[in-house]
């Protein structure tokens, strides 16, 4: 029998993972991307976002701890220098209805550190992982094969020359938010991908600080947006990253947009209902300029119900679905998405017919839950576009009040939210007895008057003025 090969169109963290999901089924897995990769965790231009805040959410990271179990990948994060942050314990949050408390648990455990060095790391581990993995410099123009099955995909000559074929077993497109794949599934006979599109307009803003002397042990702070005022939401967070550096990101949706001047990112950060990120920002060293984001649209495709879908064939992370970033979901989504091609692989093996709708329809089941979640409040702020709350989203939303109001008081409450924002279990646990009573209960607690600071917190935020 030939040697098996599957080709993977990105190296971001989709392709990465696919290929890590890949390694065991085939001879060998080849990715590919238009980047020259750095040797270490630096910044590059096929992923522009990278200049932004990248949090992983438990429910990723222990998705990807499935998909390489023997690469140590969270003791290999935090050796980098990254960081945990237990949302319970060591999260400093205002939500719309108030202040979330810190409590002695620690659970919902969230990595934080650049997108560079947490990309950098999970590739070191993928090629460790997978000896038959190897990622080659090319950018994929289009794919190969007809609507029954692809057979490989085809590339851009780099000196400007005639595209060359590259054959594969298994193609995975995980080339990420800009990808085309539509027109590439066009030129094969695969059409009529339903597509959707909610766009609130956000404008994302972020600036890299030395944290200040005296706060190197910050919790993450956030303000969140509110989409249930009827203006347009404004957040702020600052978000803990490694070698001693706060990546502060300010959004604002259409309308509130944040402003790209250094002076103009402060007074933003002030203006919010607390000016405690502002303050903050304002006693640290930037050390860069401030970079904007505005690719924050959600965009679905809705590839698991095409009329035909090729055999040997599927689309994993940003290319199958993208979502608000504010929300913090996309990688998790991107690691669920590859989990499921592992299972599939593993239950299935890799020739049996149907399996690449199989693994297409279980990307899309993996993708649901955040996009309920992203849509649903999206479609609350004024200016989205691409659609408007029914009266289901209005009545979502009223619950998801109360249930937040619940979880400024109740650590139960709060759990059942964190459980589903942070993609460990599915939105359906926000329905479950124990979440509705806290819902109808409201907070056993009463609220705080401002933020949870420790003693030493406090006096810090004191000495600074
Ligand atoms: C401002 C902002 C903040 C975000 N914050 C978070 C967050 O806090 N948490 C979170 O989980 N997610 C966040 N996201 C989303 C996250 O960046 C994406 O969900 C994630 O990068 C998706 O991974 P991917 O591998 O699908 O795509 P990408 O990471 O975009 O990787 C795609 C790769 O494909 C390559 N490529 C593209 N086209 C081709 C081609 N034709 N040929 C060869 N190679 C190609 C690119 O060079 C790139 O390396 C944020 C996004 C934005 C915009």
């Amino acid at each position: 029998m030939n040697a098996r090969r599957a080709v993977v169109i990105g190296a971001g963290p989709a392709g990465l993972l696919a290929a890590a999901a890949l390694s065991p089924a085939v001879d060998e897995v080849v990715v590919l991307d238009r980047d020259e990769l750095p040797e270490g965790p630096e910044h590059r231009t096929g992923v522009p976002q990278s200049r932004h805040a990248h949090l992983l959410m438990p429910g990723g990271m222990d998705a990807m701890e499935e998909l390489l179990p023997r690469a140590g990948l969270r003791a290999e994060l935090l050796a980098a220098g990254a960081r945990e942050t237990a949302l319970s314990r060591d999260m400093v949050a205002l939500t719309p209805v108030g202040w979330f408390r810190r409590w002695r648990h620690r659970s919902h455990v969230t990595i934080t550190s650049s997108r560079p060095l947490l990309e950098w790391v999970v590739r070191r581990a993928v090629l460790r992982c997978g000896e038959n993995v190897r990622i080659r410099r090319a950018r994929v123009t289009g794919l190969r094969g007809s609507a029954r099955r692809v057979t490989g995909v085809r590339l851009a000559d780099p000196d400007g020359g005639p595209t060359q074929d590259l054959d594969a077993d298994w193609v995975v497109e995980a080339g990420g938010r800009g990808t085309r794949l539509l027109t590439w599934l066009d030129t094969i006979g695969v059409h009529g991908v339903r597509e959707r599109g909610v766009d609130s307009g956000l404008a994302n803003a972020t600036r890299v600080y030395r944290v200040p002397d005296g706060a190197r042990d910050w919790p993450m702070t956030l303000i969140q947006a509110d989409p249930w005022s009827g203006r347009p939401g404004r957040s702020a967070m600052i978000v803990p990253i490694e070698h001693g550096r706060w990546m502060v990101s300010l959004g604002g949706m259409r309308g509130s947009e944040p402003p790209k001047d250094p002076e103009g990112f402060v007074d933003y950060a002030l203006g919010l209902p607390s000016p405690l990120v502002g303050r903050l920002i304002r006693a640290a060293e930037p050390l860069g300029p401030v970079h904007v984001s505005r690719s924050t649209s959600n965009s679905r495709r809705y590839l698991e119900d095409a009329p035909v879908w090729p055999e040997g064939f599927v689309v994993l992370g940003d290319a199958a679905a993208t979502f608000n970033p504010i929300y913090g979901q996309g990688m998790s989504v991107a690691a669920h998405g590859a989990l499921a091609l592992a299972r599939a692989l593993r239950e299935d093996g890799i020739g049996t017919p149907g399996l690449a709708r199989r693994v297409q329809r279980a990307v899309g089941r993996a993708a649901d839950g955040a996009w309920t979640m992203a849509v649903s409040t999206d479609v609350l702020y004024p200016g989205v576009e691409g659609g408007r709350a029914t009266p289901g989203d209005r009545m979502a939303a009223a619950y998801s009040q109360r249930l937040t109001r619940a979880a400024t008081g109740s650590y139960a409450a709060a759990a059942a939210l964190w459980d589903v924002t942070t993609l460990r279990t599915p939105p359906s646990r926000l329905f479950r007895p124990d979440a509705l009573l806290h819902s109808l209960a409201g907070p056993p607690l009463p609220a705080l008057a401002g933020p949870p600071l420790t003693a030493a917190e406090q006096a810090f935020l004191s000495g600074i003025g």
